[in-house]
């Protein structure tokens, strides 16, 4: 029987996950991800997850016939690796993976992606029709994009096609983004921006009678959803934010042209009726192009691990047609 490996490299966990043949996953295996000393350590944690993955499901590392990795960035993809990543200490430089892995499993037939480049692949493998034109987006710590056009999952020479979040959405720049410019859509909508974005607001308004604790330097976004109905300020800031995404949605839409818009990442998937319904109501509005289907991912959390998989199955495109069964 032939065995795939798919990983998920995050900056705070690393899985990896053995599959058959159909994508069905037999064993999986999870740990944190080192914040250091080196790059190593985390290329290290990587093998470790796939070793405890293999040994679950009885098997040899080597009897795993390919290998598909969903990573945080930014990719060297030449190099097979990450390349000072953003979310992890700045003593971890570079972090080694293609290489490392095909070592392990004896088989160049290693595929790396962005997480959510991977989770577009996983999405679309793993859903019943497989569809050609579709965007995956996360709205969780940041906003990202994985694209697939006519069947093409788009990554860029370097793999970091899809960076949406850094999409100017507010002309009037208001907000400055964790990369150093102004009005980017991240900067208004993921998860770790939107208290800084509530803050603004009851600026802007000369300060606000709200429940939320916006002086309080452990506000997060959920105290904002969970106020929903509840407090006037947190429904402003609420809608607001559903504003803004149906900007960047309406923007990918225009570029893209896909049939399906699948939306994950935590705030989004813990939010759907404040989050993905607005964005559902209102595109139509802003739209040349057809009006896409617009859901909620349907692997959850195991998106990008299961988009690995995926790849691994269909050397790196999700295309069903190439799967081994
Ligand atoms: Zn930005």
């Amino acid at each position: 029987m032939a065995y795939y490996a798919g990983v998920d490299l995050g900056a705070t966990n690393v899985r990896a996950a053995v599959a058959d043949g159909d994508g069905n996953v037999v064993s999986a295996y999870d740990r944190d991800t080192p914040q250091g000393p080196t790059g190593i350590a985390v290329t290290e944690a990587v093998l470790e997850c796939l070793r405890g993955a293999c040994s679950e499901a009885g098997i040899d590392p080597a009897e795993i016939r390919s290998a598909g990795i969903g990573s945080i960035g930014p990719l060297d993809l030449a190099e097979g690796a990450v390349e000072n990543p953003a979310n992890l200490p700045d003593t971890i430089d570079r972090i080694p993976l293609t290489g490392p892995v095909g070592n392990l499993i004896h088989s160049d037939r290693v595929h790396l992606h962005n997480d959510t480049n991977a989770g577009a692949i996983g999405q679309r493998f793993y859903s019943d029709r497989n569809p050609d034109d579709m965007v995956y987006i996360t709205i969780s710590s940041g906003i990202g994009a994985g694209v697939t056009v006519d069947g093409n999952v788009l990554t860029g020479w370097d793999g970091n096609a899809g960076e949406v979040g850094h999409m100017v959405v507010d002309p009037q720049g208001r907000r400055t983004c964790g990369c150093g410019h102004d009005g980017h859509w991240e900067a208004y909508c993921s998860g770790n921006n939107i208290p800084e974005f509530a803050r603004m607001l009851a600026e802007e308004d000369g300060g606000v009678e709200t429940a939320l604790p916006l002086d309080d330097p452990d506000f997060s976004a959920k105290d904002v959803f969970e106020n929903a109905g509840l407090d006037a300020f947190a429904d402003h800031v609420i809608e607001q934010v559903a504003h803004w995404n149906t900007v960047g949605v309406t923007n990918v839409v225009q570029a893209y042209a896909p049939i399906v818009v699948y939306l994950g990442g935590a705030v989004a998937l813990n939010n759907e009726e404040l989050v993905l319904k607005p964005i559902r109501e209102r595109i139509d509005g802003g739209l040349l192009n057809n009006v896409p289907d617009v859901q909620l991912t349907t692997l959850g959390d195991e998106i990008v691990l299961k988009g690995a998989v995926a790849s691994a199955l269909t050397e790196g495109t999700g295309d069903k047609t190439r799967a081994p069964n």
